[in-house]
C-alpha cells in the first residue's frame, strides 16, 4: 500500500478492490492523479460498509465551502474548521466567518454539519511566509500558506479523532489540486491522521460554487485573501 493514510485505512479492507481502482488511477511517478476518482472510490467502499465517517473539513471562505458541503455532506458526518490567519484585513476575516456559519446555517443536509473556528493568529502567517511577501499568486509563499492552514487541520483531527481531514482549496481554478493533494498526504503522514483526497474543481464543483454562492446571496471576495494577494489585486484594478 502505498500510504496508508492515503485511503481509508480505519475502514473496510485495506486491499479492496475500490482501493486497488484508486490506486492504479493514481498512474506512474510524474502524471496527474484523478483525486476525484480516488474520492469516490473511497465514497463506495464507505457506503458498501454502511459508514459515515467523520471529517474536519478546513473551509477558505462561504462560497468555496458551499459546493463542498453540497457534496461531501451526503457520505460523511462534517465539521467545517475556519483556520486562516492569511486573510487581511481583520474585517475582512470577520466577515468571511460570518458568510461560513450563516450558509452552513441556512443550507440543507443529509448528515449534520458542526463548525469550528480556529484562532486568527496572523503572526503564524506572517512568520511562515517571511522573505516571500513578493512571490506571485501560486509560488512558494502559497505553498506554506497551504502547509500552515492544512497542518493545523490535520493536528487537530488527530487531536479529536475525527477519520479524515481534508480542505475546500482544490475547488479554486486558482489552485493546483495536484499540490494541494500532495501537501494533504505529507501533513496526514507527519500528524498520523487520515487526509481525504479530493479535487472539488471536478463534476463543475466551481461553477456550482458561484451558483450556491448566488442563491445564498453570499459576499464573494475578489482577491485570495492575504495583504499580499490585497495589494497585488489593487494594482491590478489600478493599471
Ligand atoms: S495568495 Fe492566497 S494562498 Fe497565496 S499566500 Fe496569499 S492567501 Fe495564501
Amino acid at each position: 500500500m502505498e500510504d496508508k493514510r492515503e485511503a481509508s485505512a480505519a475502514f473496510g479492507q485495506k486491499t479492496s478492490d475500490g482501493q486497488k481502482r484508486a490506486e492504479a488511477s493514481r498512474g506512474t511517478s510524474g502524471q496527474k492523479k484523478n483525486y476525484q476518482r480516488i474520492l469516490e472510490d473511497t465514497i463506495a467502499r464507505h457506503e458498501a460498509a454502511g459508514e459515515v465517517p467523520s471529517v474536519l473539513l478546513h473551509s477558505c471562505c462561504g462560497p468555496c465551502s458551499s459546493y463542498v458541503l453540497e457534496y461531501l455532506s451526503q457520505h460523511f458526518a462534517l465539521t467545517v474548521f475556519y483556520y486562516n490567519p492569511n486573510i487581511y484585513p481583520e474585517e475582512e476575516y470577520r466577515l468571511r466567518v460570518r458568510e461560513q456559519e450563516r450558509f452552513i446555517g441556512e443550507f440543507p443536509v443529509r448528515h449534520p454539519v458542526s463548525f469550528i473556528e480556529g484562532d486568527y493568529d496572523t503572526g503564524r502567517f506572517y512568520e511562515s511566509v517571511k522573505g516571500l511577501e513578493d512571490e506571485p499568486e501560486r509560488g512558494a509563499r502559497c505553498m506554506k500558506c497551504y502547509r500552515l492552514r492544512l497542518s493545523e487541520t490535520a493536528k487537530l483531527a488527530k487531536e479529536r479523532g475525527f477519520d479524515y481531514f481534508t480542505t475546500t482549496l482544490s475547488i479554486s481554478p486558482q489552485k493546483d489540486s495536484q499540490v494541494l493533494n500532495e501537501i494533504g498526504r505529507a501533513v496526514a503522514g507527519e500528524y498520523g491522521v487520515n487526509y481525504l483526497f479530493s479535487d472539488f474543481k471536478k463534476k463543475n464543483g466551481y461553477l456550482r460554487s458561484t451558483q450556491l454562492a448566488a442563491e445564498y446571496g453570499m459576499y464573494r471576495q475578489n482577491y485570495c485573501g492575504c495583504e499580499f494577494s490585497y495589494r497585488d489585486r489593487q494594482r491590478e484594478n489600478a493599471g
